[in-house]
């Protein structure tokens, strides 16, 4: 199951390293507009407008740190919350490593968030360190 967000926002780390003209990022961005206008996550298809405008050229063009940002706190957010849709979670190592139970890499995180990216093949799994609300669980309705 792939994130489209997570999906987009690699891709468009991996354009920043190999530095692609923003006109070229602001057609990749169209495309996935046009994949993903039918959806409700107006942020999401704002983001992907916003860049699209990069194509028209001059004073439309974020820095390339500008765009960095984006992709990274697109991920975080994500990542932030629970995916009902993956199964897997990732394994703790020791305090500071968590292993994908896909490839078998391990890696460094101090991650709290609900769910991690494996930086070897980019499956996404829940994170065995995130801590649910922790309020007592009388407060939680039963259904
Ligand atoms: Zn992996």
């Amino acid at each position: 199951m792939v994130n489209i967000k997570i999906q987009f926002a690699k891709e468009l780390k991996e354009k920043i390293r190999n530095v692609e003209p923003f006109s070229k990022i602001g057609q990749w961005s169209h495309a996935f507009f046009l994949d993903f206008r039918g959806s409700d996550d107006y942020k999401f298809i704002k983001l992907l407008l916003d860049l699209h405008t990069m194509e028209e050229g001059e004073g439309f063009e974020l820095s390339y740190e500008e765009l960095e940002k984006i992709a990274d706190d697109l991920i975080e957010e994500e990542l932030k919350k629970p995916d009902p849709n993956i199964e897997k979670s990732a394994t703790i190592l020791d305090e500071t490593w968590l292993m994908c139970p896909d490839c078998i890499d391990a890696w460094e995180s101090a991650s709290k968030s609900a769910m991690v990216i494996c930086p070897k093949c980019n499956q996404i799994f829940h994170n065995p360190r995130f801590q649910k609300d922790r309020s007592p669980n009388k407060n939680r309705p039963k259904c």
